[in-house]
């Protein structure tokens, strides 16, 4: 990018493999920081105390914050479970409501867990090749529900459509996602407050 204002043509390089960029730097979060969002926060604590692992990683490459522009990335999240809760995003709304977002499996399973103001929740199974539609006004969170395999998407939205956290972060998503003899099932929050 030449300046603020004006972008040229660039290439940036995602691995396949790991979903990492040779050059970037990654946004980390760890099993720290996802306190207050478990189901099971006595095990959360008891994990962090052993090693306070890595759960996930993504890119904000920072493209300028306009409507007219593009922010995209990889989000890379790791295999491991917080009790029987697989290891997951925070998830988030945008700013901007009522933009939306694509997300692109390029490896592993997983899901993309939504749900919208208006009470309505979703849930879109991800495996390689697989392009989820987020669309405006639904939170969106990943989940990776293999036990060896990190869940790699590519995500593009528009450039100023910003984060939302602060609901989700207080009382999380309406369901959860858990292991139930061997297998991913949904069940609700007993967190989660209308
Ligand atoms: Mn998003």
């Amino acid at each position: 990018m030449s300046n603020d204002k004006v972008v040229q043509p660039f290439t940036i390089e995602f691995n396949l493999q790991t979903g990492l960029s040779p050059k970037e730097q990654p946004l980390q979060r760890r099993l720290s920081d996802l306190r207050g969002m478990v189901r099971n926060e006595e095990v959360l604590e008891k994990m962090i105390r052993e090693e306070d692992l890595l759960v996930y990683e993504f890119y904000d490459m920072h493209s300028p914050e306009t409507p007219f522009e593009v922010q995209y990335g990889t989000s890379i999240t790791y295999p491991g479970k917080v009790g029987d809760e697989y290891f997951m995003t925070k998830g988030h709304f945008h700013n901007v409501l009522d933009t939306a977002e694509i997300y692109y499996c390029l490896r592993g399973h997983g899901y993309m867990l939504m749900e919208n103001p208006e009470g309505e929740w979703d849930a879109q199974e991800m495996i390689p090749g697989a392009a989820v539609y987020v669309p405006g006004r639904w939170a969106h969170r990943s989940i990776n529900v293999d036990s060896d395999e990190p869940l790699i998407t590519f995500f593009a939205f528009r450039g100023d459509a910003g984060h939302d956290y602060g609901t989700i972060e207080t009382k999380g998503f309406r369901k959860l996602l858990v292991e139930k003899n061997g297998e991913p099932e949904f069940v609700d929050n007993p967190r989660w407050k209308s």
